[in-house]
Parts: C-alpha cells; structure tokens; sequence
C-alpha cells in the first residue's frame, strides 16, 4: 500500500510516500516559507538512491492548498516514476502534535476526531491549527482515500496521574486539563521498538530510557513496553536543554521577568521558546558549531554543552530511579544519533549504576542501530535512528488493516 505522510506546520509542509510493502521512500519533500512573498519547495523522488530525481521550484505559495497542489504535481510526475495517479495512494497519515487526553492511539480522521483536535488548540496554539490546515487541505485534495491521524501525544497516555499531575491546585486539572501530555511520541515508541528486535525480547517485557536529541529534545522512561513518563509537559517547553527552549527552569523566574523587567507573557513566552536553550546561552542552537566554537576557547560554548548534558545526565539518572531496572538507554535523533562526545557527557558518571559506555563504538558513525555499551556494562545502550515518517506510515497501514 501506498502511504503518504503529511507533517503540516504553520509555514512548512514536510511529505513523505512510502511504499508500505517493502517500507521504501518514494518521494520526500519539504515545502518552506508558505505565506511569504517567495516559498520553497524541494522534492526528492527515491532519495538516497542511484534513482534521486531531485527538484527545487522557487514561487510564491500563498497557502497550504497550494503547497499540497504542487507536491501532488510531484508526486504524481510520470517523469519522476513513484505513481502516476493520486488514486495509488491508499492512506494518509498526519502527524497532528496535541491529540490530549482524546487520543491514545491512531486514529481514522472524521468531522467528530477533527472536532476534537480542535478542542486541544488552546493546548497547542501553534501546532493544532498548522496540522489541522494539513487535514483539511488533504480532504479536499484526496476525497475519498482514508485519512489518520498520529498523535505526538498517543504514547505518553499510559502515564500514571503521579507522574502527569503538576502540583497546582486540582482545578486546573479538572477544568482546563493542565498536566503533562508529553510529546516525540511517535519517536520514543519506534525506536523502543526496534531496541526490543534488538535485544531480542517483546516490547512489553523492555524497561527502557529513550532519549530524543534533536532540536527539540525529551526522554521517555519507558516500563513494560509502556511510557510511564517523559520529560516534555503540558507544552513542549519542559525537561531538557534544547536548540532554543529553555527546558526547566524555577517557575517564578517568569514572575521576576514581568516585576523587574517589565516582560510581559507574550514577551517571556517568546523568550522561553525561541532565545534559550542553548542558543540562549551560546548564541548558537546548531550542536555542530557549539563544538567547533568551543574547541577554539568559547566559553559560552562549552557552558552550553556542559548545561546540556548534564541535564541528560540529571534525567537519565531519574528515569533509572523511575524504572528500578533498566534494560536499554537508547539514543536517537540529530544530536543523539551523531554526536558522541554528547552521547559520553551524558553519561558520564552512571559506571556505578551499570552503565558503562565502549569509547571505541561511541566514536563510530553508522546510519544502522550501534550497540555503544561495554560487554560488561549492566544496561545496554544503543544508538537508533528514528524514523517518524515510516511509523505514521506503519500505524496508518496498522488500522487501516484491522
Ligand atoms: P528536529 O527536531 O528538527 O527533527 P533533528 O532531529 O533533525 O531535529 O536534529 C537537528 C539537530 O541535530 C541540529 O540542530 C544539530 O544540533 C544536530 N545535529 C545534526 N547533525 C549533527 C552532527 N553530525 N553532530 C552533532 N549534532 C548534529
């Protein structure tokens, strides 16, 4: 079956079609700057084979029908050879970031699961509204062939209250749903179950730390197969330094910022999400010029480095308290699939706990899952790729199929 995965975001498209049968890519795009006086579209048809048939096109892309009516072009181009009808695509999966306490699985998109992705907005003002123009374009464009949603959220439901409530006063909970949701769903899920191929044991029985570093960054603590708890809150704003979110910080930091800086929300909102994290204290949100800034004396660079990973560390270290026993610490994404000098800060210090790293397979670059642990280290850990498109596409095919 072919399936195709929309990633829709408030300026940017991201589609995939994948070939379900033997899970091969047949055509990769990204679409940027949608509503700006020039937008942006990169197609590859087969990408990262002999076949790559790559296309840039350059033009204003007023909105996301537009962006969708170009990409169906590419996609259905006799010359690029993946299909030559729209009607050869069998599904289509959206990631779609808040599904709330809704969703806790994939699910076949209708006027009442539309509804109710509209009634997470107020909990994902940027991204609900972004996924939902996704959705209806792609209803409009693909009448009749099943739409799905994939929840970032889905996941992360299995999370006990102890683990999801935060110590406010119950009604926010009751009334406005405040709590940790969670979010890289879809990514913890996929790479936890490729660790458990790995380790040759069901998912169900895995007690596992997976540990997304890209630019956003979270950690799950995985038990039974189950998410029982993971860094990212309410909003995606919460637990680890990332590329330009602050992750943790004191709460009544924002109460300071408005009394003696005169910041309002929207200012120490945009602050907390867009000027932190590691660009906050570097200037520099890209892990690849931290390193290169900081092997030349950067000071601010290598704080940035060292306030990351010690974070890791800090969780790592929860998450083991969390799970009692730990099979697998998996790391994934941008940084936590390339970087090793990240991958040891992060670990540094946890031999006492069973984890010892082999500097030699740390080092070592694979686009393959890497056993980067000692033979006698009690936990192993692991380096896999996620893959978040081949999973939509995987749970798209999955309940179509039931
Ligand atoms: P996103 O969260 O946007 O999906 P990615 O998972 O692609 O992000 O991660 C992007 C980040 O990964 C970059 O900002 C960069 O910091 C980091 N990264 C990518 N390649 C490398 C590398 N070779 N070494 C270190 N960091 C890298």
């Amino acid at each position: 079956m072919h399936v195709l995965v929309i990633n829709s975001g408030s300026s940017s498209i991201k589609y995939q079609l994948l070939d379900t049968d033997n899970e091969s890519v047949l055509i990769s795009g990204l679409i940027e700057r949608i509503g700006d006086a020039q937008g942006d579209l990169i197609n590859k048809a087969f990408p990262g084979t002999d076949n790559e048939v790559v296309t840039e096109i350059e033009q204003p892309i007023p909105d996301h029908t537009t962006g969708m009516r170009l990409a169906i072009d590419m996609i259905t181009d006799p010359a690029k050879g993946a299909i030559k009808d729209k009607s050869e695509i069998g599904a289509i999966g959206h990631r779609v970031v808040h599904g709330g306490e809704d969703f806790h699985e994939p699910t076949i998109i209708d006027t009442e699961v539309i509804a109710a992705i509209e009634a997470n907005v107020p909990l994902a003002p940027l991204h609900n509204p972004a996924n939902l123009d996704g959705i209806h374009v792609a209803m409009e464009l693909f009448p009749g062939i099943p739409q799905v949603a994939v929840f970032d959220t889905a996941f992360h439901q299995t999370i006990p209250p102890h683990a999801y409530m935060y110590a406010l006063p119950y009604e926010l909970y009751e009334k406005d749903r405040v709590r940790r949701y969670g979010f890289h769903g879809t990514s913890h899920k996929f790479v936890a179950g490729e660790c458990a191929n790995l380790l040759g044991k069901p998912l169900a029985e895995c007690n596992l730390i997976t540990v997304h570093l890209g630019n956003g960054c979270s950690m799950t603590a995985i038990e039974n197969g189950k998410s029982v708890d993971t860094s990212l809150g309410m909003t995606p704003l919460e637990g680890l330094v990332m590329g330009t979110r602050s992750g943790d910080v004191d709460p009544a930091i924002h109460t300071f910022l408005a009394r003696n800086k005169g910041m309002d929300i929207e200012a120490i909102d945009a602050m907390l999400n867009k000027q932190s994290g590691l660009k906050g204290m570097c200037g520099m949100n890209d892990m690849r010029d931290i390193h290169a800034a900081a092997d030349k004396g950067n000071k601010n660079a290598q704080l940035a480095l060292d306030v990351q990973t010690y974070r890791n560390r800090k969780y790592i270290g929860a998450y083991m308290a969390v799970l009692g026993h730990v099979d697998a610490i998996v790391f994934t994404a941008g940084i936590g699939e390339n970087d090793a000098i990240v991958r040891r800060l992060s670990l540094k210090g946890l031999a006492g706990f069973g984890v010892k790293i082999d500097e030699a397979a740390n080092d070592q670059r694979a686009k393959e899952p890497l056993k980067i642990s000692a033979n006698n280290s009690t936990v192993a850990v692991w380096v896999i790729p996620t893959n978040e498109e081949l999973a939509i596409a995987r749970q798209t095919r999955a309940i179509l199929d039931t």
